[in-house]
């Protein structure tokens, strides 16, 4: 078995160990035996995401987001064309923003997204942030399961009809928000970086699947032994307060 994934402006879009979530899913998928295709794309590269079974896309300061938004704009078709043919998608912070209508960022400048789904994003002037860690309650496809992370945004994102969970720790979608992120099953979009997919397999192990089930249906995954994992999820979870 193969998966495809491509990590699309892996230059640009990188911030709080947004790579360890490919990582994850590189080892994850290889100690299954899957043989893991690990790709990038660039700003102005010439890449078909339809041909990929998961894209991902970090986050990233304003800065860079202003330097690819455009190209982003320009693969909408292509993005719309991989999602339809059952691509899983997976977008933090900055990338998540892009998917909504458009992102403002502190100084006023409005960056367009992709508007696949409804939300917007606008971050305050002054510079104020949602910083710190974060635990959430999650529900995937009907499953609760509790999720924790990292994030740092100044954007607010709001008019999300599916977030990815509900706050129980931390700030979310806006301040002391909430909810949590997106999810619709086929796109799941967070504030949380780097630590995503280490500190929560769970969510790493339903994207393989998802993304695996692309090309060959409903597979099951070998349970994998997760101790380290869920001990560096049970740390922070009583750092911050939550059972
Ligand atoms: N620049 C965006 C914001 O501040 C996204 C930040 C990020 O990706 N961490 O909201």
């Amino acid at each position: 078995m193969e998966c495809r994934l491509i990590w699309m402006y892996h230059d640009v879009m990188d911030l709080y160990g947004d790579r360890g979530n490919i990582q994850v899913l590189k080892v994850r998928g290889q100690k299954r035996g899957i043989n893991m295709v690990i790709d990038t794309c660039g700003i102005n590269e010439h890449k078909d995401l339809s041909t990929y079974d998961i894209i991902f896309i970090g986050g990233g300061a304003d800065r860079e987001q202003g330097l690819l938004y455009q190209d982003l704009l320009a693969r909408k078709d292509n993005i719309k064309k991989a999602i339809d043919q059952g691509t899983f998608v997976l977008l933090i912070c900055g990338g998540y923003q892009f998917f909504g209508k458009y992102y403002i960022d502190g100084d006023g400048n409005q960056m367009e997204g992709l508007a696949f789904f409804d939300y917007v994003t606008k971050a305050p002037s002054g510079g104020k942030r949602c910083i710190g860690n974060i635990a959430i309650e999650a529900n995937l496809d009907g499953e609760i399961i509790r999720v924790v992370g990292f994030e740092n945004h100044g954007g607010q994102t709001i008019d999300v009809k599916t977030p990815f969970g509900k706050v129980l720790k931390g700030h979310g979608n806006t301040f002391d928000g909430e909810f949590e992120g997106f999810y619709n099953g086929h796109v799941l979009g967070t504030y949380m970086h780097g630590p995503l997919l280490p500190k929560n397999p769970q969510i790493a192990d339903l994207i393989l699947r998802k993304g695996l089930s692309k090309r060959y249906g409903d597979i099951k995954l070998d349970k994998l032994d997760d101790a380290i994992e869920t001990k560096a999820r049970n740390v922070m979870m009583s750092r911050l307060g939550v059972k």
